[in-house]
C-alpha cells in the first residue's frame, strides 16, 4: 500500500504504508494518519505531507531557533496553525517566553495529533500555552493583543490556509506585532511553478509592509522538491547582522539541525531564488 502525493501533474512523492491509522473528515479538510516504513507516523491534509516523525524537527526548529536569536527579549508569540504543535513544542523550551497563545482552525488536528504524535505534542502541556480553535485570519482582525513574535505554520495557501497568504493577514500581523516585532511564515518554495508562484505573491506583500523581509531556506526532504523557504519579516532586526548565537545556549535548547552556521547560512539564497524574489 502506498500514498501517493502529486507534487506536480508530472510528479508523484510516494511512501510505503505499514498501516492506515485514522481518516477523516473536518469541517476544513481531509485528515488522515499513517505509519510508514521509513518516515514512521506521519500525517496528510487534503492529501498534502504536513508532518512525519523523521524529519519534522527541521520545520519546526528552523521555524522557531531563527528568530528566537535575534530577539532575547520575546516574552509574547502567537502561533497561527501549527496544529501539530512541532512549533509549540520548540517555544516552550525558553523560559523567556511569558506567553505563546495559538490559534488553530482545526480542533481534529490537534486531537489526532495527541493520539498519534505524542513527538510533536509534548508542548500543549505547557501552562504558558492557550489554545484557541479559531481562523487566524479573523483573529488578527480582532484581537487587542501586542505580540513580540508572529510564527505563520500554515498549510498551503488551499483551503482555510489561503486567508493566511493575504494581504489583509499580513497587515494585521503588522498591527499587533510590537516596535521590535518579528513575522515567520511558512514561504513555500522556489523550484515548482506552483509553490515558486506562492513565494513571490507572500514576498511581495510580506515586503510592502516590512522595513526588513528576508527569506531563509532548509532541507525537507518530504516537501515538494525538498527546498523549502521560511519568511523573515521585522520592524526592526536583520535576521544576520542581529543574529545573537549564545542566546539559545544560555537554556541549554538541543536541536538536532539548527546550529549558528545553518542560522547565517540559510539566509544565503542561491542567484535563481534571489532572482525570483527580486523580479517579483
Ligand atoms: N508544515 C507544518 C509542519 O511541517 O509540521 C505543518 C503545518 S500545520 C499542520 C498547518 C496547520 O494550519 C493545520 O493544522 C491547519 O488546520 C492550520 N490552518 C490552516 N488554515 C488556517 C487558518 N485560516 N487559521 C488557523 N489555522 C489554519
Amino acid at each position: 500500500m502506498w500514498f501517493t502525493e502529486a507534487w506536480t501533474p508530472n510528479i508523484n512523492f510516494q511512501v510505503k504504508i505499514k498501516e492506515h491509522l485514522y481518516s477523516k473528515k473536518t469541517p476544513f479538510q481531509q485528515l488522515e494518519v499513517y505509519d510508514s516504513y521509513e518516515l514512521g507516523r506521519f500525517f496528510t491534509l487534503d492529501g498534502i505531507m504536513m508532518a512525519n516523525e523523521k524529519d519534522e524537527f527541521i520545520y519546526h526548529e528552523m521555524i522557531i531557533h531563527t528568530p528566537m536569536s535575534i530577539n532575547p527579549k520575546i516574552k509574547h508569540v502567537l502561533v497561527i496553525g501549527g496544529g501539530d504543535g512541532g512549533s509549540v513544542r520548540e517555544l516552550s523550551k525558553y523560559p523567556t517566553i511569558e506567553t505563546i497563545d495559538m490559534v488553530e482552525i482545526d480542533e481534529d488536528v490537534v486531537r489526532a495529533c495527541q493520539k498519534y504524535f505524542p513527538i510533536t505534542t509534548t508542548g500543549f502541556s505547557d501552562p504558558r500555552v492557550n489554545l484557541m480553535f479559531d481562523d487566524g485570519l479573523k483573529y488578527v482582525k480582532e484581537t487587542k493583543k501586542t505580540y513580540d513574535l508572529i510564527i505563520v505554520d500554515s498549510t498551503d495557501p488551499i483551503g482555510p490556509g489561503e486567508g493566511l497568504f493575504t494581504q489583509e493577514f499580513y497587515m494585521n500581523c503588522h498591527r499587533v506585532l510590537s516596535e521590535d516585532g518579528i513575522l515567520i511564515n511558512q514561504h513555500e518554495s522556489p523550484y515548482f511553478e506552483k509553490e515558486k508562484i506562492e513565494m513571490k505573491r507572500a514576498h511581495q506583500k510580506i515586503k510592502s509592509l516590512f522595513k526588513i523581509a528576508s527569506v531563509y531556506q532548509a532541507f525537507i526532504p518530504t516537501y515538494p522538491s525538498g527546498h523549502w523557504l521560511f519568511g523573515f519579516a521585522s520592524k526592526r532586526y536583520d535576521p544576520v547582522l542581529d543574529f545573537k548565537d549564545t542566546f539559545i545556549h544560555q537554556f541549554g535548547v538541543k536541536t538536532k539541525y539548527y546550529n549558528k552556521e545553518i542560522h547565517t547560512g540559510s539566509f544565503a539564497l542561491p542567484n535563481y531564488v534571489k532572482d525570483e524574489l527580486e523580479n517579483i
